[in-house]
C-alpha cells in the first residue's frame, strides 16, 4: 500500500500514522522527522535546514526530494509506505511521480486530513513532547501527568508566530496538491476535527478498496 498523508501542521497525521503503519506493515516516512534528525548533527547542511525550519518556511524542494528518494530505496519500503509531510509542493509531487515510476510503483491513496486553521493553532501551541519517551501530550486536550512535566519540551517551530507562517506556507504551496490529486482520483477527504478514534475509523473506511473519495 503506497499512501500519502496530506494535511496542515497539527491536523493529527502523526497521531493517526501508527495505526496505519501497523495495520499495513509499511514504514512511515516523515520528512519533518528526517529533517529534525539531520538538524541534530552539527553540519553545514543542518545549519542550512534550520534556516528554513526555524522560520516555518519550507525547505527547498531539491533537498527534500533527495532525502525522500534515498529513503524510498531502503528495503523496508518494498511493501509500501506512508508518506507523512511529503509532498508539500507541486514540484515535489512531480518528483515523487518520477521516483515511483522509476521503481515501477504507483500511489494507491492520498489521505487529506482537514482541520480549520483556528483549531490547528490551538492544537499546535499546546503540544508538548516528553523528552525521554517521545510521547506527545497537549496541555489542554491530553494533559500530561505532573510527574513528567519537568521533562516536557516544545518544538522550536511550535510557537504561535512560526505556526502562522507554517499555515501560510501550507495554504500557498501545499493546498494546490488537493486539486492535483483529486484530478488523479486518489484524494480521500477525512474530517480531522473529530475525536482521534472517529478520525481513525474514517481513515480505515477510506482505505477500503471499495471506498468512495468522500468519507467525512
Ligand atoms: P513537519 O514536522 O512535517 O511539520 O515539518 C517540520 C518542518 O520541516 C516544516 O515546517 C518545514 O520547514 C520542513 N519540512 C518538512 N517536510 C517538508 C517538505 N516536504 N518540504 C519542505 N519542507 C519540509
Amino acid at each position: 500500500m503506497n499512501i500519502i498523508f496530506l494535511g496542515p501542521p497539527g491536523a493529527g497525521k502523526g497521531t493517526q500514522a501508527d495505526a496505519i503503519i501497523s495495520t499495513y506493515g509499511i514504514p512511515q516516512i516523515s520528512t519533518g522527522e528526517i529533517i529534525r534528525n539531520t538538524i541534530r548533527c552539527d553540519t553545514p547542511l543542518s545549519h542550512e535546514l534550520r534556516h528554513y525550519t526555524d522560520r516555518g518556511n519550507l525547505v527547498p524542494d531539491e533537498l527534500v526530494n533527495r532525502m525522500v528518494d534515498d529513503r524510498l530505496s531502503k528495503p523496508d519500503c518494498a511493501t509500501g509506505f506512508l508518506l507523512d509531510g511529503f509532498p508539500r509542493t507541486i514540484r515535489q509531487a512531480e518528483a515523487l511521480e518520477q521516483m515511483l515510476s522509476r521503481r515501477g510503483r504507483r500511489l494507491d491513496h492520498v489521505l487529506l486530513l482537514e482541520v480549520p486553521d483556528d483549531i490547528l493553532v490551538k492544537r499546535i501551541t499546546g503540544r508538548r513532547m516528553h523528552k525521554q519517551s517521545g510521547r506527545i501530550y497537549h496541555l489542554e486536550f491530553d494533559p500530561p501527568p505532573s510527574s513528567v512535566t519537568p521533562d516536557l519540551v516544545q518544538r522550536d517551530d511550535d510557537t504561535e508566530s512560526v505556526i502562522k507562517n507554517r499555515l501560510r506556507e501550507y495554504h500557498e504551496k501545499t493546498a494546490p496538491l488537493i486539486p492535483f490529486y483529486d484530478a488523479l482520483g486518489l484524494l480521500r477527504r477525512i474530517d480531522g476535527h473529530q475525536p482521534p478514534e472517529a478520525v481513525r475509523r474514517c481513515i480505515f473506511a477510506a482505505l477500503e478498496p471499495s471506498s468512495s473519495s468522500r468519507t467525512t
